[in-house]
């Protein structure tokens, strides 16, 4: 057999599960449709939110705490940093879901961590304007920003030089597992390769690639805008921390300046813009500017400057939000892995650990991601 492992999709999971395999001294062999990296997918738009008093659910966190663990190990291999901490801020109402889950992942795990109402979160980072009276924050010190794409290049790296063999501008067109859990055969539109197993990490495209997921990884149309800041001061990364923020017209993310000449927000679930992946508007139009603009008048009118840039991505919804992590129900020698909802990124370094371990020898992991499994999708009665 010419590979132990195929990874389809080498953006932000993949890129981390061929480091993975490789370093285990897999050979392993990754298959990109388009360049590495690229702005296509889901990865791109330079940085990613990363927070440890995770308000989705606290059984994230110890995922995070080896996250953090792993990108610190990927910027040693790489010698680069990828990983910038500013800390991180989750606001909303008293009683939110964003508020009460970061309060409640933060008592749970131990992590250090303030709790400011709205006239301290403004006096603290004074960016902040015009918060709803009742406005709550966790302050915890160990939040910041991924560097997307250059994480993408380092696993790609670092793969490489343990050994891994990466073909870009190609795509795979379809895969048959053998019977039996017994290797794969992946046809892509060069060649055709055959391997012990297959990691499918397709991002927006993942339901194409592995039709069970229909219905379950949904490609969703998101716009980020960087607007200049009039005051720069206060959006630098030693003065902004980056934050979700919960209103009553909807849930905002957000970072300070880096690279792009912006301050850098979106709104979660956008325009609600469901979308195949392949047809995305990748174009972003005046009423994305619109909706972006009027949060940041009124929430950070020193942020509201000029727009410095939009660019569309791609959420992929599963119907929990949460991320799908694991064994194919048919062919066990195929491993799944959904591009994890729209809050996946800071997540990438363990993913690729995790879907490593499921690729190798029993698919046994020492993470705990039972409630990642895909059974809760398909009931007990599912084959
Ligand atoms: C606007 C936006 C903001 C976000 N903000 C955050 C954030 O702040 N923090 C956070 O943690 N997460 C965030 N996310 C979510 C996070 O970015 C995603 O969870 C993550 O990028 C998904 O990575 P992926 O590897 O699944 O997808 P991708 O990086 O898109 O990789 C999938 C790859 O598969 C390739 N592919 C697909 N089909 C084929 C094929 N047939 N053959 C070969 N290759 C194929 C694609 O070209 C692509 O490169 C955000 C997402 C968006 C869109």
């Amino acid at each position: 057999m010419a590979f132990d492992a195929i990874v389809v999709g080498i953006g932000g999971m993949g890129s981390a599960a061929a480091w993975h395999l490789a370093r285990r001294g897999r050979r392993v062999l990754g298959l990109e449709r388009f360049d590495i990296p690229h702005a296509m997918g889901s990865s791109h738009g330079v940085t990613r939110i990363i927070r440890l008093p995770y308000y989705e659910d606290p059984a994230y966190v110890p995922l995070l705490h080896r996250a953090y663990a792993l990108w610190r190990e990927l910027e040693a291999a790489a010698g680069e940093r990828v990983l910038i901490t500013t800390g991180s801020v989750d606001a909303g109402p008293e009683d939110g879901a964003v508020f009460q889950g970061a309060l409640e992942s933060a008592r749970l795990h131990r992590l250090e961590h303030e709790v400011l109402d709205a006239a301290a979160l403004g006096e603290r980072f004074p960016a902040y304007r015009h918060l709803p009276p009742g406005t709550r924050a966790i302050f915890q010190p160990q939040g910041g920003f991924v560097l997307s794409e250059r994480a993408i290049v380092a696993h790609v790296h670092a793969a490489q030089e343990a050994g891994a063999e990466i073909h870009a501008r190609e795509r795979v067109l379809h895969w048959d597992a053998r019977p039996g859990g017994e290797g794969v055969a992946v046809t892509t539109d060069k060649a055709r390769y055959e391997a012990a197993r297959l990691v499918l990490t397709a991002g927006a495209w993942m339901a194409d690639i592995a039709p069970l997921l229909g219905g379950l990884a949904v490609p969703e149309r998101q716009v980020l805008a960087w607007l200049q800041p009039r005051r720069p001061d206060l959006f630098a990364p030693e003065r902004f921390p980056v934050f979700n923020l919960e209103l009553a017209e909807g849930r905002y993310y957000g970072l300070p300046v880096w690279e792009v000449p912006g301050f850098k927000f979106g709104r979660y679930h956008h325009r609600g813009e469901t979308t195949p992946a392949d047809s995305m508007r990748r174009e972003a139009d005046a009423e994305d500017e619109r909706l972006l603009r009027a949060f940041a008048e009124r929430h950070f009118p020193d942020g509201a400057g000029p727009t410095m840039a939009l660019r569309a991505c791609m959420f992929t919804n599963t119907p929990d939000e949460h991320f799908i992590l694991d064994r194919h129900p048919d062919h066990p020698q195929v491993v799944l892995a959904s591009p994890c909802s729209g809050h996946g990124y800071k997540f990438c370094s363990v993913v690729g650990e995790v879907l490593a371990d499921l690729a190798c020898g029993d698919g046994a992991t020492r993470h705990d991601i039972g409630f990642l499994r895909l059974a809760r999708f398909r009931g007990p009665d599912a084959a």
